[in-house]
């Protein structure tokens, strides 16, 4: 019945979603009180017209329940179930906690259910069978790879497919399909299906979502990765925010029961692509916060006109602005030497990474302080050790009761205003060219020096003005780098050879790096930033002579470290188990 899969622009993201919904719940102690998520309804946010009051326990009796709020199925929501523990559920059982939590989710989403949501099981297998047809086509895996380079999170010589593959793997265990208008729970062969309760009303709000908004309507399918982000910080966000409710009044005074427990806590890192898994997980705790300050500003009714008319970028979740400025990229393709695009996929060809992909990218630099194979290096900050680099990542003024938050803000990406990534390909070679624009000059200026750092600390030698920058064979993004600035500007070329960067832009002010010093005479756009020569070998040289400073890192990760199991602050993930799901039904969708 469902496929999952179609070539799409955004077909690699939409999986990783299914994942997201999946981590970071378990691991992460119920704080008693996190103080962001009041417990009563009342009081909070303005009181407005969509808010339905709940129905009392005498007013809750059999029937359907669909005209009243806090009742399913005559179960209220102040009842409690009789089973202490969710683990290894059996149908009655099952449906005992799905009625209640609907229930629950009216009360604290103060609007009813229309229908009912069928909870189905799948075993892991049926599950594998279903979703095994990969990650589209031959072209779409070649493109996707150069999306998942030019982000520096995937080698040149691994495959993003797989890596997105196993950032999900047999990590998700269920979600909502909003085709089959269900939820799916997989299963392990042979065993009884088991959920976390607040987990499960994720899920029900997403059904309770596609009930009123249709999560099928083409809306909510971004056409680039940062469009696709960006509707999930309205859609999970809303899913996370009930869920952080939700997980509230069970502290406070439902009874709810046991989530089961984690499988393997405080076992190993696994062995995901973290820079992917940061950059999937950001519409959850950023989308989260914006749908909290929506509601505290404008009630539920500013939620739902946001649902209506969803962000369209990442920067406008991070920074919470619906009025969040984009401006139009300008880009040519001027390609001479056999080199072509890819006019099937993405936009004309092209990806738009966006603020919060930017901002995984130059963080991911630094993320073997804590993950083996990772890289040690300082670019967002390179007066800073990697491991403050790495905790730049974990500077939140905010907190969540149900899952890690995490940063995506720093001034080397805030000032993002559009991008266009376009890879390119010729014969067997690859590459690409990636056109940003940026709020100001200022702005671009600093996207652009944090580059050229990333690029230094991943090659050998200097880094001079106005001329292709090489990075040799040994290195995990070998090959030739042009970088200019243009105003508000700043557009990157790549390809596997210094000529093949002239080839992709014939008009680049670029020279040679067999030019030598003549090269600097003919670099328009570079005098006055050759200051960054000296930077970018400070970082590269506090991140080689800073690995010694990794012990210090545990406690670094205040926000987290309190509240994990012991051994991974900040990442819970290996642990968990249902992911809320709509973008596995909109793939559906799309492949027909
Ligand atoms: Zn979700």
């Amino acid at each position: 019945m469902r496929r999952v899969l179609s070539p799409s622009t955004a077909a690699a993201i939409v999986a990783a979603v299914a994942v997201l919904c999946v981590a970071f719940t378990a691991g992460v102690a119920a704080a008693p009180d996190a103080g962001a998520v009041p417990a009563e309804s009342a009081g909070n946010g303005p009181v407005t017209s969509d808010a339905v009051p709940s129905a009392s326990a005498e007013e809750c009796g059999p029937g359907d329940g669909t005209e009243l709020v806090g009742c399913w199925n005559g179960t209220h929501y102040e009842e409690s179930v009789d089973f202490a523990e969710t683990d290894g559920l059996n149908e009655t059982q099952l449906a005992a906690l799905t009625d209640l939590t609907m229930a629950r989710v009216e009360h604290v989403r103060q609007r009813p259910f229309r229908e009912d949501v069928p909870v189905e099981t799948v075993t892991r297998s049926e599950y594998l069978n279903d979703t095994a047809s990969g990650n589209g086509s031959e072209a779409f895996r070649r493109w996707n790879d150069q999306v998942w380079e030019a982000l520096f999170v995937v080698g040149d010589d691994a495959n993003a497919n797989s890596e997105i593959d196993s950032v999900f793997g047999g990590a998700v265990s269920g979600f909502y399909s909003p085709t089959a208008d269900q939820i799916v729970i997989v299963v392990p062969d042979g065993e009884s299906p088991d959920i976390d309760p607040s987990t499960l009303a994720h899920e029900l709000l997403h059904a309770m979502q596609d009930q009123y908004h249709d999560l099928t309507d083409p809306r909510y399918v971004g056409a680039t990765q940062d469009g696709d982000l960006a509707v999930d910080g309205i859609v999970e966000g809303e899913a996370v925010h009930v869920e952080e409710r939700y997980a509230a009044r069970c502290a406070d005074n439902w009874t709810c029961a046991e989530p089961p427990e984690s499988g393997g806590g405080g076992g190993d890192v696994p062995d995901f692509n973290f820079g992917i898994l940061q950059t999937v997980l950001q519409p959850y705790g950023d989308g989260a916060l914006y749908v909290r300050e929506l509601r505290d500003e404008g009630g539920w009714a500013a939620v739902n006109e946001t649902m209506n008319d969803p962000p369209a970028s990442t920067a406008e979740v991070i920074h919470r602005d619906p009025d969040y400025e984009e401006r139009s990229v300008s880009f040519e393709d001027a390609a001479t030497g056999g080199w072509e695009t890819y006019a099937d996929q993405g936009v004309d060809g092209a990806e738009t990474a966006g603020e919060a992909s930017m901002f995984v990218m130059f963080w991911y630099q630094s993320a073997g302080v804590r993950f083996d194979g990772g890289y040690e290096y300082s670019v967002l900050e390179p007066d800073r050790s990697p491991a403050e680099n790495y905790n730049v990542h974990f500077r939140t003024d905010a907190e969540l009761q149900t899952r890690g938050l995490y940063n995506y803000a720093h001034p080397v990406t805030e000032g993002w205003a559009g991008d266009e990534l376009y890879p390119y390909r010729n014969g067997e070679r690859d590459g690409y060219v990636w056109a940003t624009e940026w709020q100001t000059e200022g702005d671009a200026a600093a996207f652009r020096d944090a580059y050229v750092r990333m690029l230094t600390a991943h090659g050998d030698g200097d880094y001079a003005e106005g001329t292709v920058y090489e990075i040799g064979e040994e290195s995990d993004f070998p090959g030739a780098y042009g970088v200019e600035r243009d105003g508000t500007s700043v557009t990157i070329t790549h390809a596997p050879s210094p000529a093949g960067v002239l080839e992709l832009r014939p008009d680049a002010d670029l020279a040679l790096p067999d030019a030598g010093d003549g090269a600097d005479g003919d670099g328009g756009d570079g005098g006055s930033d050759s200051g960054d020569d000296g930077d970018v070998s400070d970082g590269t040289d506090g991140a080689d002579g800073a690995n010694g400073s990794d012990n210090g890192n545990g406690s670094d990760d205040g926000n987290e470290s309190g509240d994990t199991a012991g051994s991974t602050p900040g990442f819970g993930v290996a642990a968990t188990l249902v992911a809320v799901m709509a973008a596995l039904g909109l793939f559906a969708r799309r492949s027909t």
